[in-house]
C-alpha cells in the first residue's frame, strides 16, 4: 500500500462531516491538485467523545460511496502507542507510531555502538545535495543524537513489527511521529533519525518531525517564518538523500502535524515542495468541529443557542478543558468575551469571532482556541448536539468545505 504524493489528514470529532470533507478534496482534484483524504482520529479523541475506531472507517466508506470517490483514501490511527494499538488494527490502514514517551531515554550501550557503527561512514564532512552548507559530523555528535532518539525508534520498530504480524506486509502505511516532543529536530538530527528508522527496518512513508516554532491548535504558526522555511527545505533535501542512502521507501515524505490554519507557512511549504517535486502530508487538528459551531451559529435559532451554550460551559470549565492541550494552545483569558456578551451576539457575530479570517477585525484567536478544546461540552450534549448537526447540515457543510478547500488545500498543494 503506497501513500500518494499529496495527502491531507482530516479529523472529524463527531463523524458527521465526512461527506463535506471529501467534497472539499474533490474540488481540489477538479482544480488539478491530486490530493487524497486520510481520516484521522486519536485515542484521546475517541475517549473524550466515547467513539470507537471502527466509526471512522464507517464514516469514510459512507462518504466515499455517497460521493462516488474513485481515488484512494485512508484511515489513520493517529498517535498510537503499544498500549492502544490493538483497538485500531482492524479499522485502520495508516498508523502513526508515536514514540514521544521514549524520546530522551537512552538505548543500551551495545545498541548505541551498533548504530554508531552503521553511521560510521558519515563521520567527517557531510554534504547533502540541495543544501549549500556542509555539516561536520563527529562520532560524539552521532552518539548524542543516538542517545536521544535510538530507543524511541526501536520502540517504533516494536510497534511496526506488531502491526506487521496482525495486518501482513504491504497492507498498511506507516508514519513515525516525533512532533509531540519538547525540542525541534534539526535537519542533521532528522538524517540520523532516518538512518535509525532504516536500520530498524521500518518502511516509513511519512515522518513527522517537530519543527521550529509553535504549532498551536487551529491558529496560525507562531515563530520565525524564514527559519521554518530554511529548515523545511533542508528537511526535504535530507529525506531525498536518506531515501537513496538508506533504501527507505521512494515515496517517503514529510508529515506536518497540527497543520490546521498555519497560513503564514503554507506559501513557503507549497513553493518548497513544488520546487523539489516532493510529496507532503498535512494533518489538520480537528478544526472541522469549529466549522460545525460556525454553521450552527449562522443557522440561528436553536443552532445559535447551542453554540452559545458550548461557549458558556467551556468558559466555566476552562482549566479542565485546556489542561490536556497545554503545550499546543496559548489563550489570554483577559481577551475572552463574557458569556453574556456572547449570548447577545447574532449568528454573524459569533461566526466572525470564531472563523479564522485574519482580515476580519472581529476574529478572536482566544475565543477560537477555547472552543477548539471545548468539544467535550458538545460530546456531553449527546443526541441534542447530533440532532442540531442534522438540522443545520447544509449551512455547516458549506463552511466545512470552504474551510478545507479555500483556506487549506488551495494554499498548501500545487496543481499539477
Ligand atoms: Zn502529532
Amino acid at each position: 500500500m503506497i501513500l500518494e504524493k499529496y495527502s491531507f489528514g482530516v479529523g472529524d470529532r463527531f463523524a458527521h462531516q465526512g461527506k463535506a470533507q471529501l467534497a472539499a478534496i474533490m474540488k481540489a482534484n477538479q482544480d488539478g491538485i491530486p490530493v487524497v483524504p486520510v481520516w484521522n482520529k486519536s485515542n484521546r479523541e475517541h475517549t473524550t467523545i466515547k467513539t470507537v475506531p471502527t466509526s471512522v472507517r464507517v464514516e469514510a466508506e459512507a462518504a466515499v460511496q455517497a460521493l462516488d470517490w474513485q481515488g484512494s483514501y485512508h484511515v489513520d490511527a493517529d498517535h498510537i502507542r503499544m498500549k492502544n494499538v490493538d483497538l485500531f488494527v482492524d479499522a485502520s490502514d495508516f498508523f502513526t507510531l508515536d514514540v514521544a514517551d521514549f524520546m530522551g531515554s537512552s538505548a543500551s550501550t551495545n545498541e548505541l555502538q551498533v548504530f554508531i557503527g552503521y553511521c560510521e561512514k558519515y563521520i567527517g564532512e557531510l554534504s547533502i545535495p540541495g543544501i549549500t552548507e556542509t555539516f561536520t559530523i563527529t562520532r560524539e555528535g552521532i552518539s548524542v543524537i543516538a542517545r536521544k532518539v535510538l530507543l524511541a525508534v526501536k520502540e517504533a520498530g516494536k510497534l511496526y513489527r506488531h502491526l506487521l504480524e496482525k495486518k501482513g506486509e504491504g497492507n498498511f502505511i506507516t508514519e513515525v511521529s516525533m512532533d509531540e516532543t519538547d525540542d525541534a529536530q534539526t535537519p542533521v538530527e532528522l538524517f540520523f533519525i532516518l538512518a535509525a528508522i532504516a536500520a530498524e527496518g521500518i518502511p516509513a512513508q511519512t515522518i513527522a518531525p517537530k519543527f521550529t516554532g509553535r504549532f498551536n491548535k487551529g491558529v496560525d504558526y507562531v515563530g520565525e517564518v524564514a527559519q521554518f522555511t530554511k529548515e523545511f527545505e533542508e528537511d526535504l533535501a535530507v529525506i531525498a538523500y536518506a531515501i537513496k542512502e538508506f533504501g527507505l521507501p521512494e515515496n517517503l515524505k514529510l508529515s506536518v502535524h497540527s497543520g490546521s490554519d498555519k497560513f503564514s507557512i503554507y506559501g513557503p511549504m507549497r513553493d518548497a515542495i513544488s520546487k523539489r517535486g516532493a510529496g507532503l502530508h498535512v494533518k489538520t487538528a480537528g478544526t472541522t468541529w469549529l466549522e460545525e459551531l460556525i454553521g450552527l451559529a449562522l443557522g440561528g435559532g436553536k443552532g445559535l443557542e447551542i453554540a452559545q451554550e458550548v461557549y458558556r460551559k467551556a468558559l466555566e470549565r476552562f482549566d479542565e478543558l485546556c489542561k490536556p492541550y497545554a503545550t499546543v494552545i496559548d489563550i489570554d483569558p483577559k481577551k475572552l468575551p463574557t458569556p453574556e456578551t456572547v449570548d447577545g451576539w447574532n449568528g454573524q457575530q459569533y461566526a466572525a469571532a470564531l472563523r479564522h479570517d485574519q482580515d476580519c477585525a472581529e476574529y478572536n484567536p482566544n475565543f477560537r482556541q477555547l472552543l477548539h478544546v471545548g468539544y467535550k461540552i458538545a460530546a456531553e450534549m449527546g443526541e441534542g448536539y447530533y440532532a442540531a448537526l442534522r438540522q443545520y447540515e447544509e449551512v455547516i457543510a458549506e463552511n466545512v468545505i470552504a474551510n478545507i478547500y479555500e483556506r487549506h488545500l488551495k494554499r498548501i498543494f500545487p496543481a499539477e
